[in-house]
C-alpha cells in the first residue's frame, strides 16, 4: 500500500463553504432542468467543498470510517459502471454469486475462520444489518432449541414468534452482553426482544469485560432465552470484551443453557490478521471462531468504500428458513455449473449492489501481508499517542485500570482539567487538522481517537496528533491565565 501522498491540510469543512452548500441545494425540481453539464457543476463546485475529508484523510479519526484502497476504489467504479444486481445465482448467465462466494472465501483465509464451518456467509450493507441478521436467527434459534429440549419441533419461521415462544415454553429471550454497540440495542429492537431485555453482565471494575458469573447466573433463569452478544471490541475502547481464559466458558455455559452466542466484530475482527508469530506484543480474540454468528464491517478497517459489512454464521439451514424469497422467477434453472446459494436466499435484501467486488480485488492486491502491515501500523499510531498521553501533564488516559498491551486501535482519553476536558473535543476538532469523537466514559466526558484509514504512517501522523494536543492544551492555559 502507497501511502506516501500528502493528507489533505483540513478533514472538516469550513463553516463558510457548509453555508454556502446549504443555500444552494435545490429542494424543488427546476422549472428547467439544469442539464448534466450544469448539475455535475453544481456537485463539484457547491457540494463537494462541503463534505469531510473522513475516509480521504488519514487524520480523521472521529467514528471508524476506514478509507477506500485504491484497489477497492478502482473496483467500486467498475460496479457503478456495471449495475450489475446479485440476487439469483445463475451460473450459465453470470460470474457475479461465484465472485461473491470467492470475496467470502478470501475474508475467511483472511481473518482464520474454517469455510466448512462457518456456512453461511453473505454479504451485507454493515455491521448493523449484520447485527439485525445474527440476533434475529439467534433469537428463533432459542427458541426452537428450548422447544426441542422439552422435546417439541417448533419452528418460528412458520408458527411466529408468540406461539412458538408458548409451544417452548419461554416467557422471555434477552440479550446478554457488556457495553454492546449502539446498533446492537437498534437491532434487538427491530427483531422484536425489547430494549429493556439488553441485560448487563459486565465485571465490575471492568465495563467492557463479560462477567462468567454473571453471566451464568442469567443464562439459568426459567423459562427465558437467551443470545449472549460479545462486542470485539468495545467502540470507546477498542477492548475485547471476553478475557482469553474466560472464551471457552463463555461457549460452554451457552452449550449448557441452549444460548446462541453472537460476536460482534466490526472493526475487532481485524486483530486476528496479526498472527502471534510474527507480532506476538498484540492481542488477538480467539471468541469469534465459537460463536454461532459474527458480524463484521469491510467499509471500517478492510477499508472499501461504503457500504460493505458481512456476515458468518455456522446455521446455513435456519438462516436458509428464515431469510428463504421463494418465487417462480426467481429459481435459477438447473445448470451443470458451481452449487452457490443465491444471495437472495441468505441476506435481507433480494437486489443487491455487488459489493463483493472491491472486497475481492482489495483482498488479491494486497494480500494478508499487506492488511497484516496496515493493521500494525495502526496499533502503532494508537499506542505511539496513548504512551504519549500517559507521559503528558494534561492528559489522562483511560479507561483506569486498563492494559497498555490491549490497546488495538483506538485510545480513550480525557484532559486532567475538568472544564478542559468538557469541551476537549470540540477544542481538538476547531483545529481542524485532526478529527476525535467526544463520548461519555464511566460518567465523565472523553475523547476517543480510533484509527482505521489504510494511509496511516506511524511517524507522520503521531507527530501532528501530538501537536495538536499540545497546542489545545496551551492555548487553554493562556485563556485560563488571561482571564485571571
Ligand atoms: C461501527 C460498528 C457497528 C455499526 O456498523 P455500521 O457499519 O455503521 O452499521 C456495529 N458494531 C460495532 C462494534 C461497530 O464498531
Amino acid at each position: 500500500m502507497d501511502t506516501t501522498s500528502t493528507p489533505p491540510a483540513l478533514v472538516l469543512p469550513t463553516t463558510p463553504s457548509l453555508n454556502h452548500a446549504r443555500t444552494t441545494l435545490h429542494h424543488t425540481l427546476p422549472s428547467t432542468p439544469l442539464g448534466l453539464d450544469a448539475t455535475l457543476k453544481h456537485l463539484e463546485s457547491d457540494i463537494a467543498p462541503a463534505v469531510p475529508a473522513s475516509s480521504v484523510s488519514p487524520r480523521y479519526f472521529g467514528f471508524i470510517t476506514g478509507g477506500a484502497t485504491p484497489a477497492a476504489r478502482a473496483a467500486d467504479s467498475l460496479v457503478t459502471a456495471w449495475d450489475y444486481s446479485v440476487a439469483v445465482h445463475l451460473p450459465a448467465e453470470s460470474i457475479a454469486t461465484e465472485v461473491e462466494a470467492a470475496a467470502l472465501d478470501l475474508l475467511c483465509d483472511l481473518l482464520d475462520f474454517d469455510p466448512e464451518v462457518f456456512t453461511h456467509r453473505t454479504f451485507t450493507t454493515g455491521a448493523t444489518a449484520s447485527n439485525v441478521i445474527g440476533l434475529t436467527l439467534g433469537r428463533d434459534w432459542v427458541v426452537e432449541e428450548a422447544a426441542r429440549r422439552k422435546g417439541v419441533e417448533v419452528s418460528v419461521t412458520d408458527h411466529g414468534l408468540v406461539k412458538a415462544m408458548r409451544l417452548a415454553g419461554l416467557d422471555e429471550i434477552r440479550v446478554l452482553s457488556a457495553m454492546p454497540h449502539s446498533s446492537v440495542a437498534k437491532a434487538v429492537s427491530i427483531a422484536g426482544l425489547g430494549r429493556a431485555n439488553i441485560v448487563d453482565v459486565a465485571r465490575d471494575g471492568a465495563p467492557w469485560r463479560v462477567d462468567i458469573k454473571k453471566l451464568r447466573a442469567e443464562l439459568g433463569r426459567e423459562g427465558v432465552g437467551s443470545i449472549v452478544c460479545l462486542g470485539a471490541g468495545e467502540v470507546n475502547t477498542g477492548y475485547l470484551d471476553t478475557a482469553p481464559e474466560d472464551v471457552y466458558a463463555v461457549r460452554a455455559a451457552c452449550d449448557e443453557f441452549g444460548a446462541w452466542l453472537h460476536a460482534d466484530g466490526a472493526f475487532g475482527l481485524m486483530a486476528r490478521i496479526l498472527h502471534p508469530s510474527t507480532y506476538p506484543a498484540i492481542h488477538r480474540s480467539y471468541a469469534e471462531e465459537l460463536a454461532d454468528s459474527i458480524t463484521g464491517d469491510a467499509h471500517k478497517l478492510l477499508n472499501v468504500p461504503y457500504d460493505c459489512g458481512f456476515f458468518f454464521s455456522k446455521h446455513l439451514a435456519l438462516a436458509s428458513r428464515m431469510l428463504a424469497n421463494a418465487a417462480a422467477y426467481l429459481t435459477p434453472p438447473a445448470s451443470s455449473g458451481p452449487t452457490v446459494p443465491s444471495p437472495l436466499n441468505i441476506g435481507i435484501e433480494n437486489s443487491r449492489r455487488f459489493r463483493a467486488l472491491p472486497v475481492y480485488a482489495t483482498l488479491l492486491a494486497y494480500g494478508g501481508s499487506g492488511y497484516s502491515e496496515m493493521v500494525f501500523r495502526q496499533i502503532g499510531l494508537a499506542r505511539r499517542v496513548a504512551a504519549w498521553i500517559e507521559g503528558s501533564k494534561g492528559y489522562e488516559l483511560l479507561p483506569r485500570g486498563g492494559e497498555r498491551g490491549d490497546i488495538f486501535m483506538i485510545v480513550l482519553f480525557r484532559a486532567r482539567d475538568e472544564e478542559l476536558d468538557k469541551s476537549l473535543a470540540r477544542r481538538i476538532n476547531a483545529t481542524g487538522r485532526i478529527y476525535v469523537s467526544g463520548t461519555v466514559w464511566e460518567g465523565e466526558t472523553a475523547v476517543r481517537l480510533a484509527v482505521a484509514n489504510w494511509q496511516v504512517e506511524v511517524e507522520r501522523e503521531g507527530a501532528v496528533v501530538e501537536e495538536v494536543l499540545s497546542q489545545v492544551l496551551d492555548k487553554y492555559e493562556e485563556e485560563k491565565a488571561s482571564e485571571s
